[in-house]
């Protein structure tokens, strides 16, 4: 399983992700970007995708879900 992730470290709180998807993305717990969902559902993959290619600064990409 892949999930989305913001790179907070590259992050520069533009907010277009949050503005695009508020239902995604939002700024939570700080002034970066997170998502705000477990898993991105099978028809919102290309949402999630113009959100990646939307980030000005490339921080929103998938990551490998870790199994312990
Ligand atoms: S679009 Fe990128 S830089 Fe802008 S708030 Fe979202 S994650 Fe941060």
């Amino acid at each position: 399983m892949e999930k989305l992730k913001v790179n907070e470290a590259a992050c520069i709180s533009c907010g277009a992700c949050v503005g695009m998807y508020p239902d995604l993305f939002g700024f939570v717990n700080n002034d970066t970007a997170e998502v705000i969902v477990d898993n991105i559902p099978e028809d919102r993959k290309e949402d999630a995708i113009n959100a990646i290619e939307g980030c000005p600064t490339g921080a929103i990409g998938y990551e490998e879900e870790k199994v312990a």
